[in-house]
């Protein structure tokens, strides 16, 4: 069980497995979607096309399964992107619009390579952080182990700093950020 403090407070909410996780991050509007696309597709190849040829029934068969779960899987994508530029304080309008815009899932390609890292909570006062600080910015609570020499950032296991030498056991780090205790 987790400490109290580690649950994600200002959320108000419990905490949920990774799974659930990823698949809250799409929303009903493009499963909807995505269900739609996929009828979409079977109507053109089996209603909307020349259908009368029946040897050719396999062949439309697999094509509208093919073309279905294409746009469907790119519905549940453009679904996951706006719930994700949230969490990681991007621009949703910009993104989704570089999703859409960009053909054949490129922009979803570019949005993956691109986006920031989630944003977690200060648990001392749930301040959104980003993944590169080391303090939090409104209450000064060390979120990961710094050299109190030069400021750099360090490993938890490190017992000198990589960048100045300075012996790290002397800084006083608190307890959690320390693989070796005192
Ligand atoms: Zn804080
Ligand atoms: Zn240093």
């Amino acid at each position: 069980m987790m400490p109290e403090w580690m649950w994600p407070a200002a959320s108000g909410k419990e905490p949920n497995s990774p799974g659930d996780e990823d698949l809250r991050m799409i929303p009903r509007w493009s499963m909807v979607l995505a269900i739609l696309l996929f009828a979409g597709m079977q109507y053109i190849f089996h209603v909307v096309m020349p259908h009368h040829k029946h040897e050719m029934l396999p062949l439309r068969l697999m094509m509208g399964y093919a073309w279905g779960s294409l746009v469907a899987s790119y519905a549940l994508l453009l679904g996951y992107v706006s719930r994700d530029v949230k969490r990681r304080g991007m621009s949703a309008g910009l993104w989704m619009l570089v999703c859409v815009v960009l053909p054949g899932g490129i922009g979803a390609v570019v949005y993956f390579m691109l986006r920031q890292p989630v944003l977690s909570r200060c648990p001392n006062c749930t301040t959104e952080i980003a993944a590169t600080y080391h303090f939090c910015p409104q209450c000064q609570f060390q979120m990961s182990p710094v050299c109190g020499e030069c400021h750099r950032g360090v490993k938890i296991t490190d017992v000198f700093c990589t960048q100045c030498g300075h012996d790290l056991a002397q800084d006083g780090a608190p307890a959690r950020l320390r693989v070796y205790g005192d």
